[in-house]
């Protein structure tokens, strides 16, 4: 069995409550894995896959940026994003700050903030393809439209709130919500396909 390394991009966000999701998602699966924080470009080197937190995509860009490492994260064939992970990983987004990038690599349209100011933030239940479970939205995005190999995993309200991408070499996962903080589902199916 292949031991894993999956990184966690470790800047700002929830970095503790993905480190854990991830270890006890491993230990359920009963799969060897190392979870590593990741804040430089030779740590990025040592990873099979990246979880990308939520914060502020802005900043977390500036600071990938800064360290270099913004070429070398679009080569991680397994991305997990969750909220501003999930803006970085988009081709296309909505409501962008001032100079503001993403890595491009899903297929799918963000809308950033889409359901207001922070103190709009709400949690709710939520239907998913990984089975009905607490979703905490935090200054959330929404996905407005997706395209070739995107399928949907989550629609709140009928918005798009979760999907995947996958390709015979990559595998990327997209939450607008905070999956870490209430379920290791995620966590799980995210491993699951990219053993
Ligand atoms: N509003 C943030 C952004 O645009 C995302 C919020 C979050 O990750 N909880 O990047």
């Amino acid at each position: 069995m292949k031991h894993l390394t999956i990184g966690i991009l470790a800047f700002h966000g929830d970095v503790i409550e993905h480190k854990r999701a991830t270890e006890q998602a491993a230990k359920k699966l009963r799969q060897k894995v190392t979870v590593i924080e990741v804040r430089t470009k030779e740590e990025l080197s040592t990873i099979d896959a990246l979880i990308l937190p939520g914060g502020e995509s802005p900043t977390l860009q500036k600071l990938c940026e800064r360290e270099g490492m913004w070429c070398d994260i679009k080569k991680i064939p397994n991305i997990f994003g969750t909220c501003a992970g999930a803006i970085m990983l988009a081709k296309n987004i909505g409501n962008k700050s001032d100079g503001q990038k993403t890595l491009e690599l899903m297929n799918i349209e963000i809308d950033r903030n889409a359901y207001g100011r922070q103190t709009d933030s709400f949690e709710t239940k939520l239907m998913t393809a990984l089975g009905e479970m607490d979703a905490v939205f935090i200054r959330a995005p929404r996905i407005k439209s997706i395209e070739k190999n995107v399928t949907i995993l989550a629609e709140n309200n009928d918005e798009i709130v979760a999907c995947e991408q996958k390709t015979s070499t990559t595998f990327y996962l997209a939450t607008c919500f905070h999956p870490e903080l209430t379920t290791i589902r995620f966590h799980e199916y995210f491993l699951r396909n990219i053993l």
